[in-house]
Parts: structure tokens; C-alpha cells; sequence
């Protein structure tokens, strides 16, 4: 998607590590009218697959799923990273390595959201290693569910782990695709 890749090289900051900061327009400072866009594509994309629900996991992932829950006219459900005192009764688990935090949680869904008559598209904001994604489709895996497919905001192509899920079979559809990135050369995203 041209607009995001533009506003990437605009607004976005290229930190230390292979992390790229888009909190002025993303992930904290939120640009509504074009998440609503973004999300739009990615529910094009889906539109024949018979999408039941849309699935995240908080914080950053909420926003974009929302808004394409909305636009298939579908209910969003996001995995909560730490266990409440407001998750009770049976719930779907998995465990999830952090890129960004560098460390592992569980990531928990009540089992009533999730049903084996469900067909779920699987949205975050990145995909960098994919364990998030990984993650998310075994929690709807383990409730029963198809899993039609997964779409990201920005891919980090040069992690990998959008093409080991390809490989394996999985629909990942991402808006754009980062193959290169560093502090001094800056972007280089993929043609698609
Ligand atoms: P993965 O599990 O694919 O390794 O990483 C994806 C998750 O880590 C996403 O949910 C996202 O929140 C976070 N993430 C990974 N890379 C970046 C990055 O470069 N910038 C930001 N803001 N978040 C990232």
C-alpha cells in the first residue's frame, strides 16, 4: 500500500535493534481515517473468505483489527497478555516469545469467544520473527477454529517470518513490506 509506505519514510523513526518506532501515526498517536483505509485493503483482501471474527492480541493490534472487523462487519476478540482478575472460566493459552519486550508470556482468550464453526483472520499492527501470529492461530486452533488467514499493518521481510508462515501454507497478507532497514540506509521495501 503506496500511502503506507509513504507515510512510513515520513513519520516513521528507524531505531538500534531492527525496530522501527510509528507511534506519531500507529501505534500511540492514532491516525484514524487512515487505519480505516488500511483496513479497508486488508478486508478486500478477505472479502470472499467468509471471515466469522476477527482476531488480535493487545495493546497495539487493537486498532487496526477493530477497524477490520468493522469493515467485514464481523466481531473483533484480542488475547490478553497477563491473566486478570476479569478472565475467568475456561480459557485457550499459548505462549508467545516477545520481539520487542525480549521475553515470554502467555497470551489467553475466554474459550467461549472462540468456536469450531468459526473462520478467523488473524490481524496485528507487525510481523517480524512471527511468534505473535504463531501464537494467535494455535489459540484459535485450540478452540476448534479454521484460520482463513493472517494480515499485518508492516512486515519486516528481513526477519523472515512472514515467508517461513507462507511456506508452510498460511495467507499472510501485508500492507507493506519492509526487506531492508538501518540507521544509516534507511528503508528498502519489497515490490509487490
Ligand atoms: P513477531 O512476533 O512477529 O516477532 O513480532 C511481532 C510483534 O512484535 C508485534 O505484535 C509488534 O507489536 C511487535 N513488533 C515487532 N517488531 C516491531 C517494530 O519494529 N516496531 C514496533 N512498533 N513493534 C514491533
Amino acid at each position: 500500500m503506496k500511502a503506507l509506505e509513504d507515510k512510513i519514510l515520513s513519520e516513521g523513526r528507524v531505531l538500534e535493534g531492527g525496530v522501527l518506532q510509528v507511534g506519531a501515526f500507529l501505534n500511540q498517536l492514532v491516525d484514524t481515517s487512515f487505519t480505516e483505509k488500511m483496513a479497508a485493503d486488508i478486508a478486500s483482501a478477505f472479502a470472499d473468505s467468509c471471515i466469522t471474527k476477527v482476531l488480535t492480541i493487545e495493546t497495539s493490534g487493537i486498532m487496526i483489527a477493530f477497524a477490520t472487523a468493522s469493515a467485514l462487519g464481523v466481531p473483533m476478540v484480542f488475547a490478553k497478555k497477563n491473566k486478570t482478575s476479569n478472565l475467568s472460566g475456561e480459557m485457550l493459552t499459548a505462549e508467545i516469545r516477545s520481539f520487542t519486550h525480549n521475553n515470554t508470556y502467555t497470551a489467553a482468550v475466554c474459550a467461549d469467544y472462540i468456536k469450531p464453526d468459526d473462520n478467523i483472520l488473524i490481524v496485528d499492527d507487525f510481523l517480524a520473527n512471527g511468534e505473535a501470529l504463531r501464537g494467535l492461530i494455535s489459540l484459535a486452533r485450540s478452540g476448534g477454529a479454521s484460520v482463513a488467514g493472517c494480515a499485518v499493518q508492516i512486515e519486516k521481510g528481513f526477519q523472515q517470518g512472514g515467508d517461513k508462515l507462507r511456506k508452510e501454507g498460511y495467507r499472510i497478507y501485508s500492507l507493506a513490506v519492509i526487506d531492508e532497514m538501518s540507521t544509516d540506509r534507511g528503508i528498502v521495501f519489497r515490490q509487490m
